[in-house]
């Protein structure tokens, strides 16, 4: 069922926005070059934009409708947005920020949220006192505070380390596992959309152009040769990872259950041959499920009860013969695999 309809149009001097498709619930990316309009739709959701003709309805309330004269202030329409900069007050604790838009009526607690975004040891802090990570949990906490019946994200990550990323994927799967909120995600990072996103939408030059699983992205545009496989996983004992029901070893013991990995594309190889006589502490057999070429490198897409992502020279690709649909063998170190720290 879908959950917002959009159908608007916007037009500045050498832009336009048009715009008609429909939202469901889940994790849904919005995904296009700088200047396609990522920015513009989401400001009209929230109502920091007014389109210039159209209707915007978010479960089933219009918020939005140029016939009938409907535009609901941002304020009235019960959105949570987090933008790539924190933007939290400066002279609030962190407290005072995420309690600053809680409603009493909300079914979300704050000591939940609280809980789960890890967020006890700062709550006496200023701003100017944590990290640029910990300043997006702050945000993300403060937006679910106001019980949104949609979260907006715009480039939540990308100024963040690769650790402070990592952690906050966690969070967000966490929190959307939790408490079921609609999330719409504008990210350049495919890798970023690939962990994160249900479902991806395609915007170019204002319009939305296709709606595609997330891995389909690899095959719109990654002509860079790091991409991240980005996996959320469970604790099996201290150096095992579970992910599907494969185990990935690791080099350092953690403690969390729930965590998020990376390993690079660039680190994972794959032979097609079987892995009876290979030794290394991540090995796994399974099918080669595509091959996408690029000026530089070749992506290969391997299915071993996961889906994994290996960068190979176009030299290696030709000597090694594979083919669509091969039996492979994909072998990382567990030293290549990166772990969120929290
Ligand atoms: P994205 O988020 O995909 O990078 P934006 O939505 O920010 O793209 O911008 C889309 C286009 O709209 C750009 O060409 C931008 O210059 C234009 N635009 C955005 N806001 C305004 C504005 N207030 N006045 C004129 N043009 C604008």
């Amino acid at each position: 069922m879908s959950l917002i309809n959009i159908n608007i149009k916007k037009y500045y001097n050498n832009f336009g926005l048009t715009c008609d498709f429909s939202i469901s619930n889940g994790i849904t990316g919005i995904f296009g070059p700088s200047g396609s309009g990522k920015s513009t739709l989401l400001n009209a959701l929230a109502g920091f934009i007014k389109p210039d003709l159209g209707q915007i309805s978010i479960q089933s309330q219009s918020f939005f409708d140029s016939n009938k004269k409907i535009n609901i202030p941002p304020d009235k329409r019960n959105i949570g947005y987090v933008t790539q900069k924190a933007n939290l007050f400066p002279s609030m604790s962190v407290d005072e920020n995420i309690n600053y838009g809680y409603k009493k009526q909300n079914k979300i607690k704050l000591n939940r949220i609280i809980d789960i975004m890890n967020l006890n040891n700062l709550m006496e802090k200023l701003p100017g006192e944590i990290s640029g990570g910990q300043s997006q949990k702050v945000a993300i906490a403060r937006a679910l505070a106001s019980n949104p019946s949609v979260i907006l994200m715009d480039e939540p990550l990308s100024e963040l380390d690769l650790n402070s990323k990592l952690m906050i994927l966690d969070y967000l799967k966490k929190i959307h596992i939790e408490y079921k909120i609609p999330i719409i995600y504008v990210s350049h990072d495919i890798a970023e959309m690939i962990a994160i996103c249900d479902n991806v939408f395609l915007i170019n030059r204002g319009s939305i152009t296709k709606n595609i699983s997330p891995t389909e992205l690899i095959y719109e545009n990654s002509n860079e040769s790091d991409f991240q496989n980005i996996y959320s996983v469970v604790l099996d004992n201290e150096k095992n990872l579970k992910l599907n029901n494969q185990t990935i070893q690791i080099n350092e013991p953690v403690e969390n259950n729930h965590l998020t990995i990376m390993i690079p594309s660039s680190s994972v190889m794959v032979a097609n041959i079987e892995n009876n006589f290979l030794l290394s502490d991540n090995v796994f057999d399974g099918i080669l499920k595509n091959i996408v070429e690029f000026d530089s490198h070749i992506k290969l897409v391997c299915d071993v009860g996961f889906e994994i992502i290996a960068d190979i020279s176009k030299e290696y690709y030709q000597k090694s013969n594979m083919k669509l649909n091969d039996k492979i063998c994909v072998i990382f170190k567990s030293i290549s695999v990166v772990i969120s720290k929290s």
